[in-house]
């Protein structure tokens, strides 16, 4: 029997052909593919195994690291913000991890530590973001220092990060862009800029490592596109499934609070799918669903597991499958409702949700 509870279909063709779009909008850039957050909500192991093109792997937090060197991934791991205490460095170096170097105190502390093998170094500088990396007025000290240090693998890789490539008609990316070529001008090391936003709308700076995380999740990081435009295909379908059918007569009020009154007599659906599955609460009066392929309002407010869909005359029934968001009816457009971007709705989604993977082509 088909479940009626919430679930997250993946799609991991998608997520492949959204990987080959990258390399084709980059196709002289190595991939550093960003995994934190449980992959965005996709889960983190499944999409590390299906990327197994990529160059290496992105992650925010040490657990997620070694959540994936548990899993079997040999691939390169990169702890994009390095380690956040020295005691940390024993269990990095023997998991062969990667460290983003982003402030002189982890510099420090990195050149006076005891390692057993030197670390794989990338070193960040701040170029206009001002929230994590090394002044610019440090890089030459810190460079040379840490590229002298038997605790450094190699030459230094020389990243930065983009506050507004999502923007592009803002000057922030190109003075960022500026500022980072000036600061690292005659040096060997390989560099690294581009986030999703750049990828897409910044080819100058795609360098020798592009590292997308959104995009490849089939997603759009600009406020008004969705990923479609850019030639992604949406990897995560959000679904659930009717679970009542009832009438209401003009001017019942409807759930929590009576928000929404009915102007006519009607049909609504209840959906099992509510904020404690990570559904936005903001969407109630103000998003819609697809049942049976067809759109429907939302009405009355998200419940924690329930929400209602004023279905009108059309032959819902329970049982019938419903989609939150997909392919057909986008991710970017419910964050907009709801003010918020899709990064946050994909995190939230919530382990009361049952995923599945699928490859679909
Ligand atoms: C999250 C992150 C990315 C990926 O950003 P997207 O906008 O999802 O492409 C790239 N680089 C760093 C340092 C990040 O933290």
């Amino acid at each position: 029997m088909l479940s009626r509870r919430p679930q997250a279909t993946i799609d991991l063709a998608a997520l492949e052909y959204n990987f080959a779009r990258v390399k084709q909008l980059a196709p002289n850039s190595k991939v550093l593919a960003v995994l934190k957050a449980n992959a965005y909500g996709h889960g983190m192991l499944m999409v590390a195994q299906a990327l197994h093109q990529a160059d290496a792997l992105g992650v925010a937090r040490l657990d997620e690291a070694l959540a994936l060197r548990a899993g079997g991934i040999a691939k390169p791991i990169v702890l994009l913000e390095g380690f956040f205490h020295a005691d940390e460095l024993a269990q990095i170096v023997a998991s062969n991890l990667q460290l983003v170097i982003h402030h002189r105190d982890q510099a420090e502390a990195l050149l006076a530590a005891q390692l057993d093998a030197p670390v794989r170094v990338w070193l960040k500088i701040d170029t206009g973001m001002h929230r994590l990396g090394i002044y610019p007025h440090e890089f030459n000290e810190l460079h040379q220092r840490l590229s002298q240090s038997s605790n450094v693998q190699g030459p230094l890789r020389l990243m930065s990060h983009f506050a507004s490539s999502d923007e592009p008609d803002k000057p922030a990316t190109a003075n960022q862009l500026t500022l980072f070529q000036h600061i690292t001008q005659g040096n060997a090391g390989e560099h690294s800029l581009a986030n999703s936003g750049a990828v897409l709308n910044w080819p100058q700076s795609h360098g020798d490592w592009v590292r997308p995380g959104l995009m490849l999740y089939g997603v759009s990081p600009m406020a008004e596109a969705v990923g479609k435009q850019h030639g992604l295909k949406p990897v995560m379908t959000l679904s659930s499934s009717v679970i009542a059918v009832r009438e209401v007569s003009a001017g019942d009020a409807v759930g929590y609070g009576g928000s929404w009154i009915a102007a006519h007599n009607s049909r609504l659906a209840v959906v099992a799918m509510g904020y404690g599955d990570g559904y936005p609460r903001g969407a109630g009066n103000n998003a819609d669903v697809l049942i049976n392929g067809k759109c429907h309002p939302i009405v009355g407010r998200v419940s924690m597991d329930m929400i209602t869909v004023d279905i009108g005359t059309a032959p819902v029934a329970v049982g019938d499958k419903v989609v939150l968001w997909g392919a057909d009816l986008p991710v970017e457009e419910l964050a907009r409702r709801v003010d918020t971007i899709p990064y946050e709705l994909l995190c939230n989604i919530t382990s009361r949700v049952q995923f599945s993977y699928i490859r679909h082509t």
